[in-house]
């Protein structure tokens, strides 16, 4: 059962509540929620739920209707985020893992690790004991694999994900490896399951060959009942009549698994097809799906794997195949960033004797998109909001932060200049850029029909995205006001049914408000630009794109000057855009941005000959490139 507390609960209360469920044969888990903080009491439970509910600080109790408790998401409404060193399973980044099947001779491993790693992977596999249908099979190398393992992790810094196979390798295991997988043959071996959760490491729990997603639930319900939270669903394909491929790949289990249950679900595309061309088509629909994440077969040379070869791919395919999710995810509201653990290590690492770690700030309150670009570039790295951008720059300009993360253009509203006019002012560089896929809803309060609504809050630009839709209600006032989030805030504050804004799934959720239309932007192709801004250099390669301001004479062919030094140099311009100079009416400033790869041959001429064809020149800087945001 679910005892949720009342919000004024004294700690005596609680402590007294405690003491009555410690007295009871059964497993107490508080969960602190932004709304509410929740006891979920699992196991024999001798007095009645009526009696919890008489109790002074209980709000109400509510009864598990599921067999598994812990793994639901009843018990646990929020999804569960698996942490592995720096990498988190289950949030808005999707996590790839990828190497061999089995651990194989050392220097091959460590070359297929160096190539997976270069393409994004972030978590390395390869099992050390193979589960092996012949016993014939190469069975893996034992403990000589794990110590290849170790060897990877010290030279990648990748955590490494292996599978154990029996309770007598619980010690080499926790020697040796970051994550415990439990293969598809294992998944009810019960006195295995019993073992990882006493362990304590994060395990990946792959679904049995014959599991429903009830059994397989059931098992990842061992793990937790004996303490370990740390789990990850992994969908490798089960036994149907199909016999074309090597299992059948069942993705409902990807929004099943997320209305059952708190854990992350990741899909493994290579056990599940066996066939290396049927890969990549189930990857990508995995990620559409909804998951977490992948795991994936890499080989350098499949024709020799000892285990797996016709479903590995070769670390060529699996660059494109990382491509492509790199265009995909923002679709799907979630972020794949090649050099993110090198960015954020870098902002955890103090600069200089007695340094605190930098800082990066964003603007606005917590659920903005601002603060989600924060974190999809950077990861989990220590964050400041700010009221205003100019606060934001200042703070960034006077040294009180390292970063900032502002937004520069949306592809339906176009280009912020205000924060073209701060880049020009502060003298910042841009070090690099993020875009989101960018979701507006109507939010207010529950039930509130749409001809009840007098006034919507929302930032100008937002109002500009949902055009459409506002244009069907001309009788609203909208009310202009810069921060997207706090105006849910307000519009809870307020208490009047008549208010509404327009703010992200994230801001409704943080103020417990609810969304009365959602998707309502013209153009679900909608993505806001974001760059990250500096006072200093920022490590990130290839530094590939740059953005330029800069205005011409008033005399023929000014432009077309500016223009021929790209055309000659055989350089993409990505935008060019004009906009009024403040305070000199008729004058127009341009903001252009290129693609070449600071490194190339090109680069330092081009930017020479620049100035000599312009009357005012301003390099905003030089960074890589984030995802393709094409239509
Ligand atoms: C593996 O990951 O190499 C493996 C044996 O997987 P499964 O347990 O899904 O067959
Ligand atoms: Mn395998």
């Amino acid at each position: 059962m679910i005892l949720v507390l009342k919000r004024d609960i004294s700690q005596d209360e609680k402590a007294r509540l405690l003491e009555q469920l410690r007295a009871e044969e059964c497993l107490i888990k508080e969960i602190e929620g932004v709304e509410e903080t929740i006891l979920g009491v699992v196991g024999k439970v001798t007095r009645e739920p009526r009696y919890f509910e008489t109790q002074p600080g209980v709000a109400k109790v509510i009864p598990i209707s599921k067999p598994y408790k812990l793994v639901s998401r009843e018990l646990h409404p929020e999804p569960s985020i698996i942490k592995v060193g720096d990498v988190e399973i289950g949030g808005d980044r999707l996590v790839v893992i990828a190497g061999p099947c089995g651990v194989e001779e050392r220097q091959r491993t460590l070359d297929i690790a160096r190539a997976v790693r270069k393409h994004g992977a972030v978590l390395f596999r390869g099992g050390a004991f193979k589960p092996r249908t012949s016993p014939y099979s190469f069975q893996g190398l034992g403990e000589e694999g794990l110590r290849i393992l170790a060897e990877v992790r010290a030279e990648t810094g990748m955590g490494v994900v292996t599978e154990m196979t029996s309770l007598s390798q619980a010690d080499l295991m926790m020697k040796y490896v970051d994550v415990v997988q439990i293969g598809a043959r294992n998944m009810q071996n019960f006195e295995l399951l019993k073992c990882v959760g006493r362990m304590g490491k994060p395990v990946l729990l792959k679904r049995g060959l014959s599991a429903t997603i009830k059994d397989w639930l059931m098992a990842a319900e061992y793990v937790l009942s004996e303490g370990n939270d740390q789990v990850i669903l992994c969908e490798r394909g089960i036994r149907t009549f199909e016999t074309h491929t090597r299992n059948t790949l069942d993705l409902t289990a990807v929004p099943v698994i997320k209305e059952l249950s708190h854990l992350p679900i990741i899909i493994d595309p290579s056990h599940a097809t066996g066939i290396r061309e049927k890969v990549s088509p189930m990857a990508r629909a995995a990620i559409a799906a909804g998951a977490d994440g992948l795991i994936i077969v890499v080989h350098t040379d499949p024709d020799q794997a000892l285990s797996d070869g016709p479903q590995s791919l070769y670390p060529e395919q699996f660059e494109q195949l990382m491509r492509d999710l790199y265009a995909i995810a923002p679709v799907v509201d979630k972020q794949l960033d090649f050099a993110y653990l090198e960015k954020g290590k870098q902002l955890r690492t103090p600069q200089g004797q007695g340094e605190s770690p930098a800082k990066v700030v964003f603007h606005g309150a917590p659920g903005t998109a601002s603060h989600k670009a924060c974190a999809q570039f950077f990861g989990s790295v220590e964050s400041e909001s700010r009221a205003s951008f100019a606060e934001l720059f200042a703070a960034v300009a006077g040294g009180e932060a390292a970063l900032g993360v502002v937004p520069l253009e949306n592809s339906i509203s176009g280009s912020l200049h205000e924060n073209y006019d701060l880049l020009m002012e502060s003298g910042l560089k841009i070090v690099g850029e993020v875009n989101l896929r960018i979701v507006n809803n109507l939010i207010g309060w529950e039930g509130t029909k749409l001809d009840q609504i007098k006034r919507v809050y929302s930032h100008p630009q937002v109002f500009e995205q949902c055009k459409d839709f506002l244009d069907q209600h001309p009788d609203w006032d909208l009310i202009a006001s810069k921060n997207t989030a706090s105006n849910v805030k307000r519009v809870k504050e307020n208490n009047d049914p008549a208010e509404a804004a327009i703010s992200s799934q994230e801001a409704a959720e943080l103020y417990g408000m609810s969304i009365l239309k959602a998707g309502i932007e013209s153009n679900p192709r909608n993505f806001t630009r974001f760059v990250v801004i500096s006072a200093g250099q920022f490590p990130g390669e290839p530094k590939d794109k740059t953005s330029l301001i800069f205005s011409v004479s008033d005399q023929p062919g000014a432009l077309f000057a500016v223009l021929k030094v790209f055309t000659d140099n055989q350089v993409n311009i990505v935008k060019l855009e004009s906009r009024p100079v403040r305070d000199r009416p008729w004058e127009y400033l341009f903001y252009l941005d290129f693609e070449l790869d600071q490194e190339d041959p090109r680069y330092s001429g081009l930017l020479q000959a620049l100035p000599e064809e312009t009357a005012y020149f301003l390099n905003l800087g030089a960074y890589p490139k984030g995802p393709e945001m094409k239509a």
